[in-house]
């Protein structure tokens, strides 16, 4: 447990290696850490399991949600609903946890807005330029013209938050080993 409750949001374009990090963050605090389940409308991959990152819901449930005002932000991404779930955030916050959070541009956006600065930090995950970013992303598997222009579109629009920082860790090429302890030593400092 942190002295002070923290909302620390990961952001970070698609192909960041993202994934990797949190994995890691998660491996080194255990416990330490909270991490709220979040809501989305999308099918659930063949390796996903339902209430551990994402809980699967319907379109009609999540408005239902959306109406109840269950989320502390939610946010349309590539034809999905995604959603934050706001009591569980907020009661970790108020016991002086923790909590940490991917979300994409618009819920980061959205959170910057309501919540207040002390108790949130933000941090992108900065892959490099469009053209390395391409690459892995292609490396991963084939996408189609329109695909991979719409990432382009959107990697601008992520690129562009990333001055509404808190933190910036460098993830291009050969750094994930750099990344990772990178990504480690700002959470410790936060503890402090
Ligand atoms: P994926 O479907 O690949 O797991 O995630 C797609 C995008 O949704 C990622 O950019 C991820 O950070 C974002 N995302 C995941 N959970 C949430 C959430 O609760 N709220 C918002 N706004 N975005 C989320």
């Amino acid at each position: 447990m942190s002295h002070i409750g923290k909302l620390i949001i990961v952001v970070a374009p698609s192909g960041s290696g993202k994934g990797t990090l949190i994995d890691h963050i998660k491996k080194t605090f255990g416990d330490e850490i909270k991490y709220p389940v979040s809501c989305t409308t999308r099918v659930m991959r063949p390796e996903e399991i339902d209430g551990n990152v994402y809980h699967f819901i319907s379109r009609e449930e999540f408005k239902k949600r959306i109406d109840r005002h269950y989320f502390l932000e939610w946010a349309e991404y590539s034809g999905n609903l995604y959603g934050t779930p706001k009591k569980d955030i907020l009661d970790h916050i108020a016991q002086g946890d923790m909590v940490l959070r991917e979300v994409e541009i618009q819920g980061a956006q959205a959170i910057k807005k309501t919540m207040n600065a002390s108790e949130l930090v933000i941090i992108y995950v900065d892959a490099g330029s469009w053209k390395d970013l391409e690459k892995r992303i292609e490396s991963r598997a084939p996408l189609s013209e329109k695909e991979l222009e719409l990432r382009h579109r959107r990697f601008l629009k992520e690129i562009e938050f990333k001055v509404s920082a808190d933190y910036v860790v460098s993830n291009k090429d050969g750094e994930i080993d750099e990344a990772k302890k990178n990504i480690i030593e700002i959470i410790r400092q936060l503890q402090n």
